[in-house]
């Protein structure tokens, strides 16, 4: 079949009306062409035409349900969820992270690739078309039924150009995505900051699910933010919304990549974590980690470290957590949000961090319900951007809930 289909079979559920009632048949299915047209106030032949056309794609399927009180039993509809795909990339700062889902999310294949050091602009994009090659090809999927590709980028990103702006971690800048990408596989292509698509992938098949304001922060190698507000993903005036590892935590601290002092991801960001514990180490703390080689710790090997009872490693990761502690109540004086959800790399960290986040916050909110806002870890740990690059494709699909 031709590439122009993909596109076609895209619009096709596209259209406003079929948007709205893919979207009842996702949340609400099984449901009944009567209950559908009540729901969204179309007349039961408007409702029937639009069905038609979707279960002509096969994205909607028929579907008997067994009890019925006498009568004809009616003819229930349900997303055909295992038919249809989505590719999302995570691009990190040493790897390229690819999953193939279905459309309830559902990772069918998952593959990590490296990045290499000093890529070029040009190789990167290679490398992210052949990662979605390859990804296909091993699923084994029929091109037809993906229905396109969400990409979570690390740094500033242009969504509405679809351009990475600036990815710090990899020295790039001004990198055309969403061209390049549909260029190359004429299908519907996304991009988004990897924290802002986290919370969208939370908010949609995540730990963030009916929560209209919402805050996810990632923090990885960097600390950023995606901020869900009255149900919507916020973006800001240039897109830089939600760069809370640049939030000043101590005028006096040390020196962050972006050249002020003391912004929050100098003391929580992996990096930051592990600096800290190597320059303690060398003024001779006792640890676990003061038996292997200094210059190999990372925030991994100071959280199995922590597992394995190293009070050390233990006293460094609160330590980190009291830091995230300050910059997350900073955030709900601001935002006020209902929940936080904590993914990324150093989430892993689990309750060896979040549990002097939580006093933190205890300690420092202003009032009982701030202190008590709830905290959670990310439902998908490391995979919560590219599950987030999931998202951002089927929030394209499906029309949102409310608005
Ligand atoms: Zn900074």
């Amino acid at each position: 079949m031709s590439k122009k289909l993909l596109t076609g079979s895209f619009q096709l559920m596209k259209s406003l009306n079929r948007s709205v009632i893919l979207t009842i048949i996702r949340e609400k299915g099984p449901i009944s062409r009567a209950e559908i047209a009540k729901v969204t106030r179309l007349t039961p032949p408007t409702v029937s035409n639009l069905v038609k056309e979707l279960l002509q794609t096969g994205i909607v399927i028929e579907q008997s349900l067994g009890e019925s009180s006498g009568g004809r039993k009616p003819t229930m509809l349900t997303l055909n969820s295992s038919m249809f795909h989505v590719i999302g990339l995570d691009v990190g700062s040493h790897h390229l992270k690819a999953a193939l889902t279905n459309i309830n999310g559902k990772i069918i294949r998952k593959e990590i690739i490296p990045i290499p050091a000093g890529v070029t602009k040009e190789a990167l994009l290679t490398l992210m078309a052949d990662s979605i090659n390859h990804i296909k090809q091993e699923a084994g999927v029929i091109e037809e039924h993906i229905i396109g590709i969400g990409v979570a980028m690390h740094g500033i990103v242009d969504v509405d150009k679809g351009r990475s702006v600036f990815a710090p971690n990899l020295q790039l800048q001004d990198i055309p995505i969403k061209e390049y990408l549909e260029d190359h596989f004429q299908m519907l292509v996304k991009i988004e900051n990897d924290a802002r698509a986290m919370s969208l992938g939370e908010q949609w098949f995540g730990n963030g699910a009916g929560v209209d304001s919402l805050v996810c922060i990632n923090v990885g190698r960097g600390v950023g933010a995606g901020m869900i507000i009255n149900g919507k993903l916020f973006h800001g005036q240039n897109f830089i919304s939600g760069e809370i590892g640049h939030m000043v935590i101590d005028i006096n601290g040390p020196k962050c990549t972006c050249g002020n002092y003391g912004c929050l991801q100098t003391f929580t960001s992996g990096p930051a974590i592990a600096e800290k514990a190597i320059s303690e180490l060398k003024l001779g703390q006792q640890s676990l980690l003061a038996e292997g080689d200094l210059a190999k710790i990372s925030s991994e090997s100071i959280y199995e470290a922590a597992v394995a009872g190293d009070a050390f490693s233990r006293n460094i990761l609160a330590q980190a957590g009291r830091y995230l502690g300050i910059g997350v109540t900073n955030l709900i004086h601001i935002v006020n949000p209902k929940r936080i959800i904590i993914g990324g790399g150093v989430s892993a960290a689990g309750s060896f961090l979040l549990d002097s986040l939580k006093e933190t916050i205890k300690q420092r909110a202003l009032t009982t319900p701030a202190k008590e806002t709830e905290i959670v870890l990310s439902k998908f740990g490391e995979d919560a951007s590219v599950m987030g690059a999931v998202a951002l494709i089927l929030a394209e699909l499906f029309s949102t809930r409310s608005n």
